[in-house]
């Protein structure tokens, strides 16, 4: 028997099948990790065994395999087919796409089984013996809590770890190990799973009544086609989460597994706690705030099908959920599961193929679904669900706009109008609470007028132009064109021309200083760095340890709190002119979600936005709660400035210690690759469809000491724009630059 195995080594020069024989006793199937003999060394180099043959298939001789790593089969048959997939859609080695399917740390065996020491009563302990041994002289117990010890485990099936019994019989330590060292206890050791929900114990709840259309979208999602995707757009609070733990219930019954995939900020205990009410031990996490033992554990009960409902961040598109049957995406407009690293796959993308390939369906929710999915569905590609009430028949709740130019112009040039701290002063005296959001987004600033709010923006693509420190000039991230920074308004003449970007540091002080006895609580980057900090921040400010919580986008999703009724976004437009096409969307997105959070129970929720562009449509529509006239007029702009759903990026970088080398590299490869792409293109109208080829500075020109340089490459999207990206993949390959560090199609970041 032979083996074709898949070297565990990111490397394209070892990126195809090595062949090994399997000796005669060692049982080895598909999918199952190995440690084979690598190299003219043979040094023993981890690997996953993709096939098994009876012929090896070449006359050379073939070394054996060393022996298998773990007694399973890490990988399902379906995931060795995602990961072909994986290669040739994400070019990565197949090395990169097998081991974003198993817990990272499983690679080098750095995490193992957990077994707790556990405790039993020897077989040869007799209590009357026992007894007469502790008995003093005079009759009396000398020692009460070893009997006690003796007592809770003198049961057939009594075994217990000594944490398990201390936290029975209080103090008991020393009883234990007095027992442990008279041979009436004696050791015995069992595999515990590590259980990321320690501690955190749920009421179990049943299905609600569903109302009807709610129903309507169960219905639609239960008959829909194998493999097909369905877009729910539901806003806050319309029960879309209901709808889903009710698919999944149904999936359940036939005995199919589900993937559930929220942004990585959602994670909350909340949200996880809602299904797990629902579904009990059946529910495992997926997310990086759990341990390295927490996750080899959460992992191998799904991969042992011992829990059936994997909720979890991006990467739990790769669980390996067996005969699934559905896969929820919630907030499916959220950049993050556009995955930055290594293969830089689209949740979205990989969750369609798993679908299409085990017959699941594909259920994407969100208020504000992103314009793409949205465009698809208008065009049939996928299956519209609408949900357009609120459950509790609540209007959404108010939203105020200030203008905080005029504010400027009537003297007021800190961080609260007028409204907000009156909104705020009223809030705190009804011993309510606030959230102040803020967003940062990205390391590029633009630059405006405090005066008027203009913004600079480029001629050609209308986004905003990002200030560049390095030459102090400013730059569109999308064609390249620059110019210098002003010191003076082109538009009203004021000299109050500054560089956007407040803190929520800033934000805090400020706070305090106006309402002195103010108790706040800040979450932002700096302040969740922790294992649970996120959790503790959300769990302290819940208990009401806070009257105001103050932060970055993490505070806008996820959070459920009845007594927030003020929400104040104290500087919308911060997403808006961020230097990126997609800015208007997410500013419009973000601004929805945020004043979905605000007067969720029985109290009236309200909502300030502070702004300086407050006739600009992501914030206007946005208080009329208007997705579909956003939609409408975004994608018409879309398609004027050929922008994607209509065009797509290609973003090549290179990287190097040395500028010269970067920037020679990124000019070598776009003139090469416009030919190849051209030629490509010939049959067609190669014009029309190769937008531009652009080399140039990245936005962040240097970071941890490398150079940056980028080859933006806009195409029109037609029939032929697989064949134009193809081109791209082939050029790289046959004119490999040192310098290039990824190519990634529809980036989120330009950055
Ligand atoms: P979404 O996910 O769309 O924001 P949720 O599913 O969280 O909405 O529902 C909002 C609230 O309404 C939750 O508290 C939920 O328990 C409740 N809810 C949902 N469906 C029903 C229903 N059919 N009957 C009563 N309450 C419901
Ligand atoms: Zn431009
Ligand atoms: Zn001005």
């Amino acid at each position: 028997m032979f083996a074709r195995v898949i070297v565990d080594i990111s490397n394209t020069n070892v990126d195809r099948l090595f062949t090994y024989s399997v000796p005669e006793q060692l049982k080895v199937a598909p999918g199952q990790r190995v440690l084979v003999p690598f190299g003219r060394g043979n040094k023993p180099i981890e690997g996953f065994v993709i096939a098994l043959s009876d012929e090896s298939g070449t006359s050379h001789a073939v070394k054996p395999i060393i022996r298998t790593l773990e007694p399973y089969t890490v990988l399902t048959a379906e995931q060795l087919g995602l990961s072909e997939w994986i290669c040739s859609a994400y070019h990565c080695t197949r090395a990169d796409s097998l081991r974003g399917m198993i817990p990272a740390k499983l690679r080098g065996s750095r995490v193992k089984e957990k077994t707790v020491r556990t405790l039993r009563l020897s077989p040869s302990a007799d209590r009357s013996e026992f007894i007469a041994g502790i008995t003093a002289k005079d009759g009396g117990i000398k020692a009460p809590k070893q009997l006690e010890v003796f007592d809770l485990l003198d049961h057939p099936n009594a075994e217990y770890s000594s944490a398990d019994i201390c936290a029975f019989i209080p103090g008991a330590s020393a009883a234990i190990s007095a027992l442990v060292k008279k041979g009436v206890l004696i050791e015995a050791g069992r595999e515990a799973y590590r259980d990321p929900f320690a501690g955190r114990d749920v009421e179990p709840t049943l299905p609600l009544p569903l109302l009807p259309a709610q129903e309507q979208a169960l219905k639609t999602i239960c008959t829909a086609e194998p493999g097909e995707v369905l877009l729910l757009h539901g806003v806050t609070g319309s029960g879309k989460t209901e709808v889903y733990m009710q698919a999944i219930s149904a999936e359940l019954e036939k005995g199919r597994g589900a993937i559930v995939l929220v942004p990585e900020i959602s994670l909350t205990p909340q949200t996880t706690d809602r299904f797990r009410s629902r579904f009990g031990d059946s529910v495992a996490v997926l997310h990086s705030h759990l341990s390295d033992g927490e996750r080899f554990d959460e992992w191998r009960r799904i991969r042992f099908s011992k829990a059936r409902v994997v909720i979890g961040a991006r990467s739990a598109v790769f669980a390996p959920v067996e005969e699934l049957g559905i896969i929820i995406i919630d907030e499916e407009h959220e950049s993050s599961y556009q995955s930055e690293l290594t293969p830089k796959y689209s949740a979205i993308e990989v969750a369609r193929r798993r679908a299409r390939l085990t017959g699941a369906r594909l259920v994407l929710g969100s208020a504000t679904p992103s314009l793409t999915s949205y465009y698809r569905a208008k065009r049939g590609m996928y299956k519209l669900i609408e949900l357009k009430e609120r459950i509790n028949g609540d209007a959404m709740p108010r939203v105020d706009i200030v203008d905080m130019r005029a504010e400027y112009r009537s003297g007021n040039n800190g961080i609260f109008s007028a409204l907000l701290r009156e909104a705020l002063s009223a809030c705190l005296e009804r011993k309510e609470q606030a959230i102040l959001f803020l967003n940062r987004r990205g390391y590029s600033s633009h630059v405006e007028c405090r005066a008027c709010g203009f913004v600079f923006t480029c001629v050609s693509c209308d986004v905003a132009m990002t200030y560049h420190k390095f030459d102090n000039v400013l730059r569109c991230h999308y064609c390249g064109t620059s110019s210098c920074v002003p010191n003076k308004c082109p538009s009203c003449g004021s000299e109050f021309v500054k560089f956007s970007g407040i803190g929520t540091q800033q934000v805090e002080e400020q706070l305090h200083e106006l309402f002195p006895s103010i108790r706040t609580l800040r979450m932002d980057t700096d302040t969740t760095g922790g294992k649970n900090s996120h959790r503790d921040i959300l769990d302290s400010f819940t208990r009401g340890d806070a009257d105001v919580l103050i932060g970055t986008q993490m505070v806008a999703k996820g959070l459920d709190i009845p007594n927030v009724t003020l929400v104040g976004v104290v500087f919308a437009d911060s997403t808006l002119f961020h230097s990126d096409y997609r800015s208007s969307e997410r500013t419009f997105q973000l601004l929805t979600q945020v004043a979905g959070r605000a007067g969720r129970a029985d109290k009236e929720g309200r909502v300030v936005i502070q702004t300086n562009a407050p006739e600009h449509r992501a914030i206007a529509l946005c208080t009329r709660h208007d997705y579909k006239t956003f939609f409408n007029l975004e994608i018409k702009d879309r398609l004027h400035t050929l922008f994607p759903p209509f065009s797509v990026f290609a973003r090549a970088l290179f990287t190097s210690k040395s500028e010269d080398e970067a920037a020679e590299a990124a000019g070598r490869f776009s003139e090469g690759v416009t030919q190849r792409i051209l030629g490509v293109l010939t049959d067609f109208s190669a014009q029309d469809e190769l937008i531009f080829v652009m080399p140039g500075a990245a936005p962040i020109r240097k970071r941890e000491g490398e150079y940056r340089y980028a080859v933006i490459i806009k195409l029109a999207r037609t029939a032929h724009t697989a064949k134009a990206i193809e081109a791209i993949y082939a050029y790289a390959n046959e004119k490999p630059e040192d310098a290039l560090r990824s190519i990634e199609i529809n980036p989120q970041d330009m950055l």
